[in-house]
């Protein structure tokens, strides 16, 4: 984990927001190469969720809501954590932290920090949605959240969407949004943080095809991963016990990832009944039964939903594609993105600068560059800028050298076989899309 996190530092993948103040905690910055991977992450799903699909809109809601949202969803109640302080060393705990030895607010506890005994206290609710204030008087405004999730997004604006998509039951709306969670614990890097992305998908059905929607989301959800080149044996479902479901959630399962600290939830599916809709009617007094054009029948949809993060989702593509090889007696660390993923595509070398070599370099860049991410480089030695763009997880290599400038042809090296074709210049566009977008 430690070598994933500098790499991202030093490659340029993941930066401490606020660094030169010494950095604000649990709160990350996407530097050039994390920024292109996150916008293919999201891409992707928004490619398989909403365009290659009939049966689903996307959205983009507002990050401030009505207050009377949070209060209908069950977050003002609900969307708490049991908090404990150490009254020794100022830290502050969730009361179910496994480090906790003792029952917080007994003599016997102990501060999993300093190690002091009865320092803790009593567990107390915590609410973990960031509050503000809307207006210019901070005393009279009101007050208003940062939104904990995106759904709710989607659900005050689900009969919006139905009628002026024209879409029957059943359909889903998805939105790729930023999300704020005030987290006690967070950490393990972007695993937990602050501030985070989401791409969630609501799918309103009809009651009563709620389980077969929910197993087929299921499915299709981890087909999803799979295909995003993650190790199958590093995911797994975990179903919620009725002691871990939420407040909404008749059912609910995570689709877990082991990362390299261990088992943890990538996504949730969750069948979350009528329980927002039904909510948001009652709160909001306006109607929110649908129709069915067929049957004549009035109902509140059910809603699974399908939840993942995507800085959670970034941090288990690198974890999953970081590996170090023995290469002619020296260790060359790559980094092994699905090529649709790869934040650069091709990387563009000429070998050395001089003889021409640059000029058709350049003239060779200006055209990949027309359709695929890429990245020129005339610094330094070969195998050093291969290097550098194992690091990147650039798929490949384009390399010009004395016979490109005399024949006209270039080297393509494969980053993952390391092998070197020699293709012919005006050969190279059909060779690269083959490969890049199968
Ligand atoms: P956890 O149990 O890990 O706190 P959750 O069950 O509260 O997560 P959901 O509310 O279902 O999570 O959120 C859906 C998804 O959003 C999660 O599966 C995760 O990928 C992501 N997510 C939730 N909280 C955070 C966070 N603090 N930082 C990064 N991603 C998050």
């Amino acid at each position: 984990m430690e070598k994933l996190v500098s790499l991202a530092k030093r490659r340029g993948f993941v930066f401490q927001s606020s660094e030169i103040y010494g950095g604000l905690g649990s709160v990350w910055d996407y530097g050039p190469l994390g920024v292109e991977l996150k916008k293919n992450l999201t891409d992707r799903w928004w490619q398989t969720m909403v365009h290659r699909r009939d049966d689903i809109e996307g959205v983009e809601a507002a990050i401030l809501m009505h207050p009377k949202v949070w209060e209908a969803s069950g977050h003002v109640a609900g969307f708490t954590d049991p908090l404990v302080d150490c009254k020794q060393c100022k830290n502050r705990f969730r009361a179910d932290d496994d480090r906790i030895k003792g029952t917080p607010g007994e003599e016997d506890a102990q501060c999993p920090e300093c190690g002091s005994r009865g320092t803790l206290t009593l567990p107390r609710t915590f609410n973990l949605m960031f509050k503000t204030f809307m207006g210019p008087v901070e005393d009279a405004a009101a007050p208003i959240y940062l939104r904990p999730e995106t759904a709710q997004g989607s659900y005050v604006n689900y009969l919006n969407v139905q009628q002026s998509a024209r879409q029957k039951i059943p359909f889903g709306i998805a939105q790729v949004g930023k999300a704020f969670r005030n987290e006690i614990t967070p950490g393990n890097f972007i695993f937990r943080t602050r501030e985070f992305e989401q791409m969630e998908m609501q799918f309103f059905v009809k009651p009563g095809d709620d389980e077969e929607w929910f197993e087929y989301w299921r499915d299709e959800r981890l087909r999803w991963h799979r295909e995003l080149g993650l190790d199958t044996a590093k995911l797994r479902f975990h179903a919620h016990g009725p002691d871990e479901l939420a407040h909404y959630a008749k059912r609910a399962e995570d689709l877990e990832y082991e990362f390299p600290f261990g088992w943890q939830e990538l996504e949730g599916i969750h069948n979350r009944g009528d329980y927002d809709l039904s909510r948001h009617q009652e709160f909001s007094g306006k109607k929110l039964q649908y129709l069915d054009p067929v049957t004549n029948e009035r109902f509140v949809p059910f809603v699974i939903e399908t939840a993942l993060g995507v800085g959670r989702l970034l941090l288990a593509v690198m974890a999953d594609a970081y590996r170090e090889e023995e290469v002619d007696g020296a260790t060359r660390v790559v980094m092994g993105f699905h090529p649709t993923l790869a934040p650069i595509k091709v990387g563009v070398f000429p070998l050395v600068k001089k003889d021409g070599m640059p000029e058709l370099a350049r003239n060779v860049y200006d055209g990949v560059r027309k359709r695929f991410r890429a990245f020129y480089d005339e610094k330094g030695a070969i195998g050093r800028r291969y290097r550098r763009q194992d690091e990147a997880g650039t798929p490949f290599g384009v390399t010009i050298d004395g016979e490109s400038v005399a024949e006209g042809t270039v080297t393509v090296r494969d980053r993952d076989t390391l092998q070197q074709d020699r293709i012919a210049v005006d050969q190279l566009a059909s060779y690269l899309t083959d490969r890049l977008q199968p």
